[in-house]
């Protein structure tokens, strides 16, 4: 058997005819162009991807036809380039098929030469890329919402830091506003604290750009607060508005501030603009349930943060009150004393210091017993927080020892000031385990800030000296005189 011989023609004929059967099954698109790029050929896989036929691409540059609204300006002019340049490209651009669906391609566009070196054609191949496209996108989303969580989360744990250093509720008020406007940007919210009764709950802050927000709220007017329960409006179909909600249709979070097991205030959350016909309408859901997990996070870092603040303001009350009378203790007074000096020497205004001390106090122990002796203490301190004017502070100094800082009072406010308490005091009816305790006096002495000096001792030395004079003089009446004598012996006989 002999090898059968082939001849150049014949070579010539099947590699046509292979091309050919490449070109008809080849899943890739595949369009030729003359060297003015304009259409002469196109296969059937660019007419399925496509919808045209070649007639409809004749003579046209393909581009034209194929690229759309939201094909890259910035690929078509590097397509243009490179053919202008006769340089073979590659790139992934945006198409449209004849009835306007966009997919993406994988465009190889490559110049053709004779063996002349003669520039003859343009071949364009073109897989459909769109499936690798989408999952690229949803990648990409996949990367920029991690990335968003990972700023998130640096941003919660930066909140935080800051939160747990505000050492007063008002540093706290401020990280707070600064925090939630950061964090969600999308909304405007507010804070509410009950108040002292738990009546009602008082706007404590708030940030964003509505400021109609009710200045207080019941707690019967709040889904959360009644259901105990943070509470979402705008995700469901069937939902209840709160009545505290100043924009009826607009959506919200309630979540309750819940501090060391009790329900201190609440966290409201209002996204405006994204109600019906509000400009944010379509990102409603979207916006509103990425929002609800940083929220509940907020609400939690917020509630920490009150109870800490709290307690920390409960400990330095504790370290400056007395704990018997409730008022002003010793280190306070050291501290306060020279602030107020120097605010009265600042701006010119008097001051008077009144010290006060119960007259007899020992005998009245002995006689009543201690515990009764206690009782007069916490009913004096009570009388004196109840009765100062706002601006005065009373200090238990020890004992039965007391002080009142009178800011703004001259010799004859502080005189009057030191009469009225005593004749306050006078008037006592005390009664403990049921037994009426017998009235008890107190004497003053009053000191000038200018008159006796200008220091915090040396108003009190004034201010004892003349208590002193006053306990001489007979008790139970109020002594105001210049500083400088010596203080008289006291003589304990005295009736
Ligand atoms: P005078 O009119 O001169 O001020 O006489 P007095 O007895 O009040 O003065 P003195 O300073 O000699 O006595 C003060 C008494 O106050 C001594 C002490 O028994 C009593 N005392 C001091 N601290 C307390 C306290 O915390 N509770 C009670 N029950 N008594 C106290
Ligand atoms: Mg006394
Ligand atoms: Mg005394």
């Amino acid at each position: 058997m002999c090898a059968q011989t082939i001849t150049p023609l014949q070579a010539i004929n099947d590699e046509v005819f292979y091309a050919e059967l490449v070109m008809r099954h080849s899943s890739d698109a595949v369009v030729i162009c003359d060297p003015e790029r304009k259409t002469l050929w196109v296969n059937s896989a660019f007419i399925q991807q496509t919808g045209y036929s070649l007639d409809e691409l004749r003579g046209k540059e393909p581009g034209t036809v194929l690229q759309g609204t939201e094909t890259s300006q910035k690929t078509a002019h590097e397509i243009d380039s490179a053919c202008r340049q006769r340089r073979e490209i590659r790139v992934d651009i945006l198409n449209y098929t004849k009835t306007g669906e966009s997919f993406w391609v994988d465009l190889k566009v490559t110049p053709v030469y004779d063996s002349t070196g003669r520039h003859t054609h343009f071949i364009s191949t073109m897989r459909d890329i769109t499936e690798r496209k989408c999952l690229e996108a949803q990648n990409e989303e996949m990367r920029h919402a991690e990335a968003l969580r990972q700023s998130e989360r640096q941003l919660l744990a930066l909140t935080s830091e800051w939160l747990y250093s505000a050492k007063s509720f008002e540093e706290l008020l401020m990280v707070i506003r600064r925090a939630m406007h950061t964090l969600i940007t999308e909304a405007d919210g507010a804070l509410y604290i009950y108040d002292s009764g738990r009546t009602m709950l008082e706007l404590v802050a708030s940030w964003g750009t509505m400021p109609e927000f009710d200045l207080h709220i019941m707690p019967d007017d709040c889904w959360a607060l009644r259901r105990g329960r943070a509470y979402a409006f705008g995700l469901k179909p069937i939902e209840f508005v709160c009545d505290h909600v100043s924009k009826p249709g607009t959506p919200y979070f309630c979540l309750p501030i819940v501090a060391h097991g009790e329900t201190i205030g609440l966290l409201h959350i209002v996204f405006d603009g994204f109600e019906e016909g509000g400009i944010m309408r379509n990102l409603r859901d979207e916006v509103l349930r990425n929002r609800w997990d940083i929220s509940l996070i907020c609400a939690e870092q917020i509630s920490l943060a009150v109870a800490n603040v709290r307690l920390r303001q409960e400990l330095h009350e504790k370290s400056e009150r007395d704990p018997l009378t409730g008022l002003w203790n010793r280190r306070w007074f050291t501290e306060h004393s020279k602030l107020k000096v120097n605010i009265a020497q600042y701006s010119g205004k008097p001051l008077a210091f009144i010290a006060l001390d119960i007259d007899r106090f020992k005998q009245y122990n002995d006689e009543h017993g201690h515990e009764a002796g206690d009782f007069v203490l916490s009913e004096t301190g009570r009388l004196l927080s109840d009765y100062l004017p706002e601006g005065l502070s009373a200090c238990r100094l020890g004992g039965e020892e007391f002080v009142i800082i009178c800011p703004d009072h001259d010799e004859e406010m502080a005189i009057n000031q030191a009469e009225a308490i005593r004749l306050e005091i006078a008037k006592f009816q005390l009664v403990t385990s049921g037994r009426l305790l017998p009235q008890i006096t107190v004497s003053a002495g009053i000191g000038l800030l200018g008159r006796d000096g200008q220091t915090v001792d040396e108003i009190m030395k004034a201010a004892d000296l003349a208590l002193y004079r006053a306990k001489n003089g007979g008790r139970n009446r109020v002594v105001s005189c210049v500083n400088q004598e010596q203080a008289p012996e006291i003589d304990d006989n005295e009736p």
